[in-house]
């Protein structure tokens, strides 16, 4: 479990990220920026692996959404990472990083022929497994596979265990309502028909029941209820399955104080009590995570800069220079981030009631409402939006004709930009008129 200030603390009261003052990473680079902590992404990365390898033979697979930067995989890979896709795009990406096609899964409901051709093809066999969602898609994998000659492509199927993640509904996805995976009879029904396909190899089941867990209640029971079907799997193959996935999902901090997630080690704890060496699969079964917001989210910041104060009588409003665009989780899921001045706010000062917004033209562009702020914080004061590492980058756009952030990676007291700021030729590449 990490938290906001993890990997961002005041030194001599000003933010910094590591070692690096975030003011003088912005005098370069501008703002809005993202900004980095590289052991914000390993230190929980290393603690999910330590963890596992007590269960046997496991890897870690990055969900590459969470955030799909190049500097970000590689540094991730590098400490022996694979990746979780849900994309052509994304395999591109992982691929360009440097990660293992060994190490690479493919999930998602609605993969094309061009993209499962992709995945076969990559490092001449391809890659680990196709996390397959739909008999339909079964079908394609077995089509596409014999028309490029390759006999072997490994599948695994993505199971729906039915259970309440108690999480937004917009990231809840293991519920037989949601469009994800594929119910028991279903997945058994998947089983038979891929026994009897030349160019298909079943080789284990995975799930992955949805996003900011907060409990790991929801994931024990989903754990106990795939172990389950990869009995009645096996069954049916007359072969044991190599592999089960367990997803991604575990929760953050996104408040330095209130509920606590999970802690890694109890995570971890419980694979072990359902796979590993004392379990009844005696850890013969290689375990695989797909964990995205709890290596992303603590471990980045976007750092903004005050345009304007609004006064009215009952609060004030505080407009930045980010916007939705940039940052879409407040506005989409209604997710209030925590949010602190880069230079720490003097001790005595008179705090004023406030909205956070940004400059995009829809009443839902607001990063906080009525925050306590310094009511002398004004114009080119910066900010750090905390927790912005996961689903920030990967998820903004040109909403606004606005370009997108630059990003910084810090590692200890160095510092490089690893995205340019977009600029407006990069607005309209393509465009015809
Ligand atoms: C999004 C996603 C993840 C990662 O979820 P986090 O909540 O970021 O850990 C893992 N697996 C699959 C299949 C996903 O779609």
């Amino acid at each position: 479990m990490t938290a906001p200030l993890d990997f961002f603390r005041y030194r001599e009261s000003q933010l910094c990220c590591e070692k690096v003052p975030l003011a003088d990473i912005v005098a370069r680079v501008g703002t809005p920026a993202y900004v980095y902590s590289a052991e914000g992404f390993l230190s929980p990365l290393r603690q999910l692996q330590r963890g596992l390898e007590s269960v046997g033979d496991f890897t870690v697979c990055y969900a590459v959404k969470s955030n799909s930067s190049l500097a970000i995989l590689k540094l991730l890979a590098d400490s022996g990472a694979g990746a979780d896709l849900v994309s052509g795009g994304e395999l591109f990406r992982a691929l360009t990083a440097g990660v293992q096609p060994n190490k690479i899964v493919f999930s998602g409901v609605g993969k094309t022929a061009d993209e499962i051709s992709s995945g076969l093809n990559c490092g001449g066999s391809g890659i680990y497994s196709f996390h397959v969602e739909s008999l339909d898609e079964l079908d394609l994998i077995q089509s596409v596979a014999k028309r490029l000659g390759k006999n072997r492509a490994r599948v695994a199927f993505r199971f729906n265990p039915n259970i309440d993640a108690k999480t937004h509904p917009y990231i809840s996805t293991g519920l037989k309502r949601n469009k994800f995976g594929l119910n028991r009879d279903e997945l058994l029904e998947a089983v038979r028909r891929a026994k009897s396909m030349d160019c298909i190899k079943v080789c284990g089941l995975s799930i992955h029941i949805g996003s900011q867990l907060l409990s790991l209640s929801p994931l024990k029971s989903a754990f106990a209820s795939v172990a389950k079907v990869i009995l009645e799997s096996e069954e049916i193959l007359g072969l044991p399955l190599e592999f089960v996935d367990l997803g991604g999902g575990l929760g953050v901090s996104y408040k330095s104080s209130g509920k606590k997630p999970p802690r890694l080690k109890d995570y971890t704890a419980l694979i072990a009590r359902e796979f590993g060496k004392k379990s009844r699969f005696r850890s013969r079964l290689k375990i695989l995570i797909e964990p995205g917001r709890t290596l992303s989210a603590n471990a980045g910041v976007l750092i903004t800069q005050v345009l304007f104060r609004k006064s009215r009588k009952s609060k004030d409003f505080i407009v930045v220079d980010a916007g939705m665009n940039d940052l879409i989780r407040p506005a989409l899921y209604g997710t209030p981030h925590e949010i602190v001045p880069v230079f720490k706010t003097r001790k005595g000062a008179t705090l004023r009631r406030t909205d956070l917004v940004g400059p995009v033209c829809e009443s839902s562009d607001c990063f906080a409402q009525d925050l306590r702020l310094d009511q002398r914080l004004g114009q080119g004061d910066l900010l750090a939006i905390l927790s912005a590492g996961a689903y920030g980058m990967s998820m903004a756009c040109n909403y606004n004709s606005r370009t997108r952030p630059a990003e910084v990676l810090v590692d200890g007291d160095s510092w490089r930009v690893i995205r340019e700021r977009e600029k407006l030729e990069d607005l309209i590449r393509g465009e015809h008129f």
